[in-house]
């Protein structure tokens, strides 16, 4: 590369990062005067003032009323203007397809749900493009406000082809998911891995605000996690990291797919939660569950449990502490192996509420070491059903700068 080649990306370069941090200064404390900004981000007025000046153009920023005069003219103030943009975000689920159609604050507008059954010959990215174009019939905003879309895959996505590598539930291998979007689509589209856009999600909107260390463990028909290491998505090199699935947490415990014993997916996943419930209850355990089941112990679903759990019903309680005690013993390694300030665990089992998090909050106590173990906080994952859509489209936010990013998340 040239000399001036060089000088011109830094210059560029140099000026996104100004741009990241007058936004993120506007949106965490607007309405903002020009010259607090100018302060606060270590730019010279005229910097900043250019920089607000682009941001007003653009719409994200608008006036907001007028300061306190520090010794002068009394100053325009500005804030962030979160309607100014729509964003979908659609997650492909077991057996549902769910998109959102949301401004930049994540406050949701419109949320449309497809049920699929998952078969070999489903034509789920079908689906995806049937729900995403509903979407943008229902948006309020014109067309030409709507930035981009993102999808929330599951399996193994290259986040930088658009490509899933292999999601073994879907059958899918090398299935270019966005190009077969860009077909009917002509719009920025990302595609992300469903657990760390959930992340993504919660650690924006939800209950990860502001914290630079946080896991975000999510349990459904299988078990991941997403990893944000010193406020950056932590990927690895082939966006493999956060595969929790298969921890060893109890060798005496069920054989896994994977060959193994007792990993942590054979113990807390949905399908492992429901089968203990279900060998339990053919038994002859007492439970509501029985009462509301009748005969048909097999239909019960995580969901039923951890509802139950939390109204009281003791056997449900106890299917969800033991839960909490397998998941806790795999928390416990991740918190040694990874000092979190935040674990945060999202899925249908939260629904249960105490007797899983109280499960899981002593197990970590007892074996994470000492220093770690006292700094972590266990939360619940606090965006529901949506989180993955919503981390979806922050992703499209975030790579489409319209979103200012959190420390060094400006670089995913
Ligand atoms: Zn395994």
């Amino acid at each position: 590369m040239l000399e001036q080649e060089l000088l011109t990306t830094d210059i560029q370069l140099v000026r996104r990062l100004n741009r990241d941090t007058i936004l993120g200064l506007i949106r965490e404390r607007g309405p903002i005067s020009r010259t607090a900004l100018a302060r606060l981000a270590g730019l010279t007025p005229a910097t900043a003032f250019s920089i607000v000046q682009e941001l007003e153009q653009e719409g994200l920023v608008r006036e907001k009323g007028i300061g306190p005069s520090q010794g002068g003219r009394r100053p325009m103030l500005f804030e962030f203007n979160p309607q100014s943009r729509a964003v979908i975000g659609v997650n492909i689920r077991s057996a549902q397809v769910l998109g959102v159609l949301t401004h930049l604050d994540a406050s949701l507008r419109v949320t449309i749900a497809r049920d699929y059954e998952l078969e070999p010959n489903a034509d789920v990215v079908q689906l995806v493009k049937e729900v995403i174009h509903e979407l943008m019939a229902a948006s309020p905003l014109p067309p030409e406000k709507l930035i981009g879309i993102g999808v929330a895959v599951p399996g193994l996505v290259d986040v930088d082809r658009g490509v899933v590598v292999e999601s073994r539930n879907w059958g899918w291998e090398e299935l270019p998911i966005r190009e077969m979007l860009a077909q009917d689509f002509d719009l920025p589209i990302y595609i992300e891995e469903d657990d760390n856009a959930l992340a993504l999600g919660e650690w924006f909107f939800g209950a990860g605000q502001g914290v630079s260390n946080v896991v975000c463990v999510k349990i459904g028909r299988g078990l991941g996690a997403g990893i944000i290491v010193n406020g950056m998505l932590f990927r690895g090199p082939d966006n493999a990291a956060g595969e929790i699935a298969h921890i060893l947490v109890d060798p005496e415990g069920p054989r896994c797919h994977c060959g193994n014993y007792g990993c942590l997916d054979r113990l807390v996943s949905a399908p492992a939660i429901a089968e203990r419930a279900i060998k339990g209850l053919k038994q002859g355990a007492a439970s509501s569950l029985r009462t509301r089941l009748g005969d048909d112990l097999d239909r019960v679903t995580v969901a039923m449990i951890a509802e139950a759990a939390n109204a009281g019903d003791r056997f449900a309680c106890q299917v969800m502490e033991e839960t909490g005690r397998y998941l806790g013993i795999g928390i416990a390694t991740l918190v040694n192996l990874l000092n979190p300030d935040l674990v945060i665990i999202g899925g249908g089992v939260i629904l249960a509420g105490a007797p899983l998090l109280e499960s899981v909050r002593h197990v970590v106590k007892l074996r994470a070491l000492p220093v770690p173990g006292r700094r972590v906080q266990i939360v619940p994952a606090k965006l529901g059903v949506e989180a993955p859509a919503i981390g979806a489209a922050t992703f499209v936010m975030l790579k489409e700068r319209v979103l200012p990013s959190q420390g060094l998340a400006r670089f995913i």
